[in-house]
């Protein structure tokens, strides 16, 4: 569904913009993982999108798997608790881990897994993300990819929802406050 919806208060990145960026990411990741066999690790539900298209913009082969972890509740901060609802469905020891997840907020929720796969073995762990806001900077993880840095305002589509509304929308765009206020 196209963006320009009546919620929608201000669009921030637009389908084609996400689809030009995507296949920059994709030239470098594959690259980077040249001789290696990587490990995609998709963040559900929000990352479905992001994750169908990188990972067919890739120039290697890649394993997938997914994650679901819930730091947020249905409300719009975040609480800096994290638990997984579902977990990998293989053992990722020795293996080059590459999370794709679909925005970094506060970067607790990546902090948090980041560590978690690092403890399971993970022969490396690194971070593709398509969208990164700035409080993300006070957490100290390395994110090696981001597709976009966008303002600190609370944003749907592409994945991205509000009470699982708005994930259909094929840009991103700030969410009018008078939907959740
Ligand atoms: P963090 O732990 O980095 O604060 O939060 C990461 C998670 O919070 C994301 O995976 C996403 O589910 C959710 N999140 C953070 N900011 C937004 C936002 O602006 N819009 C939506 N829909 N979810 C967000």
């Amino acid at each position: 569904m196209q963006l320009n919806h009546p919620d929608i208060q201000e669009v921030l990145v637009t389908a084609d913009q996400i689809q030009e960026r995507v296949a920059e990411l994709a030239t470098e990741i594959s690259e980077f993982y040249k001789d290696k066999e990587v490990l995609l690790l998709g963040i559900l539900k929000g990352a479905v999108p992001f994750m169908a298209d990188i990972s067919r913009a890739l120039s290697i082969p890649v394993l997938q798997d997914w994650m679901a972890v819930s730091s947020y509740g249905s409300g719009t901060v975040s609480s800096g608790v994290v638990r997984i609802l579902k977990d990998l469905d293989a053992d990722i020891k020795d293996r080059h881990v590459l999370i794709v997840e679909d925005i970094i907020d506060s970067g607790l929720t990546l902090s948090w897994l980041t560590s978690n796969l690092k403890a399971r073995g993970a022969a490396s762990v690194e971070i593709v993300t398509l969208l990164r806001k700035p409080e993300a900077a006070k957490v100290r993880i390395a994110v090696r990819w981001v597709g976009f840095d966008i303002p600190n305002a609370f944003v749907v589509g592409y994945g991205l929802d509000y009470n699982e509304h708005y994930r259909s929308l094929d840009g991103v765009g700030i969410l009018s406050p008078s939907v959740y206020e």
